[in-house]
């Protein structure tokens, strides 16, 4: 463990070691170096060696690749594609792909880093990645969706594959685009491999060798979180109420779930505005409408409010279940709520878990609360390779186990270090991790 790690020029000494600090004034927020902030507090925090700290600071692999495709109009359309692979040293890379026209370099760089210590705190043999596209998925129709996932995967090409990198759904893809994904990667292995490749995606459709459960999981897995909390808590779900910002994939069947446990949504919120239902929006009537309407916009149900309104809603519980940075000093301060649950990745940004902390406003963090998300990428993953199909409730009966012994870890953590729950994720992933590399080494 005595080798020196060397970084290219252009991205600085790695032995900067950056605090989670405030964004930057600058336009675009700096999630890496927020995430890489939360890294060397926790390593701190558990002593770990500098040369892992070094290693887990960077990526190993950044692949861009650019494709052409042609649009229905025509015109062919040059687009960016992107698959960061953070960490392999527990097992394949594992992370979603993006469809948004706010994807950066440095954002999936935050996002694969967090799929490391994600597979890591959840004790799965998987490392960590993300990818995806920078362009608006909704001003494409489904045939040009369709051409660019299946150009993007061949442009990747041997960079995925079911032992190496596993790609899965996030924002702005679904189950779809990944039928499409494996359907495109099977066909240039050559038909010999088609089968044994079903496990180059998850999150695909179930007739297409997905799990089931694996569409719900992210927000079954938040589901859990909040269950544990209030046990912990002595709180009663029963007759509470929630507020969610993204009602997609992870903010509808967090929605779903809650209601099933008698808490109802009163607020929520998405790309094209908020709304309000003092008596609670009915989960499921809105998940139809937003499949047939592509947002909430215009639901007859409940009035709307303004993002302002929306996050000063009175509740119990805030899923922000959207993007990063969501969450500011000035958000966090007018919050009526007694706990934030990180279903999206970064919501809260440094500015505003400082003053969540100053208000005793709980915060379940992204790398525990949407953990579920990849657990079961994991079952469907182990599923292919034994040529299985488990039943939903052997899905739901592992992904409960899994989840409540994350929670106790990171709960347990958190009381001996004295440190928030983020800190603690971060500290159970890394002493899991650090265990590997004391045993592994650096080769040769
Ligand atoms: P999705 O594309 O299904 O839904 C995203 C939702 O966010 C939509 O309702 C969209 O309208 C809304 N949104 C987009 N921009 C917004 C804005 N500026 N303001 C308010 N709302 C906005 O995506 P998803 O899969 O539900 O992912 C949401 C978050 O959860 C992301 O941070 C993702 O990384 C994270 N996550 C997803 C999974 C998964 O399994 N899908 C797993 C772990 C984490």
């Amino acid at each position: 463990m005595n080798d020196t790690i060397q970084t290219p020029a252009s991205e600085g000494p790695v032995s900067a070691r950056p605090r989670p600090s405030k964004p930057n004034n600058s336009s675009k927020y700096a999630f890496f170096e927020v995430v890489q902030g939360y890294l060397n507090v926790a390593a701190d925090l558990v002593g770990l060696p500098d040369d892992i700290r070094t290693m887990l600071s960077q990526p190993k692999q950044e692949i861009i690749v650019h494709f052409p495709v042609r649009l229905a109009d025509g015109s062919i359309h040059l687009f960016k594609g992107y698959r960061i692979q953070h960490n392999n040293i527990l097992g394949p890379y594992k992370g979603g792909l993006r469809y948004h026209q706010g994807v950066s370099l440095d954002d999936l760089k935050a996002l694969a880093s967090m799929m490391t210590w994600k597979c890591a705190l959840m004790g799965l043999p998987l490392g960590g990645a993300k990818g995806g596209i920078k362009f608006d998925p909704r001003a494409f129709s489904t045939r040009e969706l369709q051409k660019i996932t299946r150009r993007f995967i061949h442009a990747l090409g041997s960079n995925i594959g079911p032992g190496y990198d596993i790609p899965a759904p996030d924002m702005g893809t679904n189950a779809q685009t990944m039928a499409w994904a494996m359907d495109t990667y099977m066909n240039t292995v050559g038909y010999l491999s088609h089968e044994s490749v079903k496990g180059v995606v998850t999150g695909k459709p179930v007739a297409s060798g997905g799990t089931h459960g694996r569409g719900k999981a992210t927000g079954q897995g938040v589901v859990h979180c909040i269950v544990r909390w209030a046990e912990d808590n002595k709180f009663d779900l029963e007759g509470s109420t929630n507020i969610i910002q993204g009602f997609g994939n992870v903010g509808s069947h967090t929605a779903i779930l809650l209601s099933k446990l008698g808490a109802s949504t009163i607020a929520v919120g998405d790309h094209t505005g908020y709304r309000h239902n003092p008596e609670g929006f009915n989960g499921h009537k809105l998940c139809e409408y937003v499949k047939e309407h592509g947002s909430i916009d215009g639901y007859p149900g409940g009035e709307a409010i303004t993002r302002e309104e929306f996050f000063a809603t009175e509740a119990d519980i805030l899923v922000p279940a959207a993007l990063e940075n969501q969450i500011g000093a000035e958000e966090a301060a007018s919050m009526k709520v007694k706990l934030v649950v990180e279903g999206a990745n970064g919501p809260c940004n440094p500015g505003g878990e400082e003053v969540l902390a100053q208000r005793s406003i709980d915060v379940i963090p992204d790398v525990l609360a949407n953990s579920g998300g990849v657990t079961v990428s994991y079952y469907e993953w182990v599923q292919n390779k034994r040529c299985e199909t488990w039943t939903l409730e052997e899905v739901d009966r592992r992904l409960q186990k899994k989840m409540y012994a994350a929670y106790g870890d990171v709960v347990d953590m958190a009381r001996r270090k004295g440190c928030s729950l983020r800190i603690a994720s971060y500290a159970v992933a890394l002493e899991r991790l650090a265990a590997v590399y004391a045993e592994r080494q650096v080769w040769p």
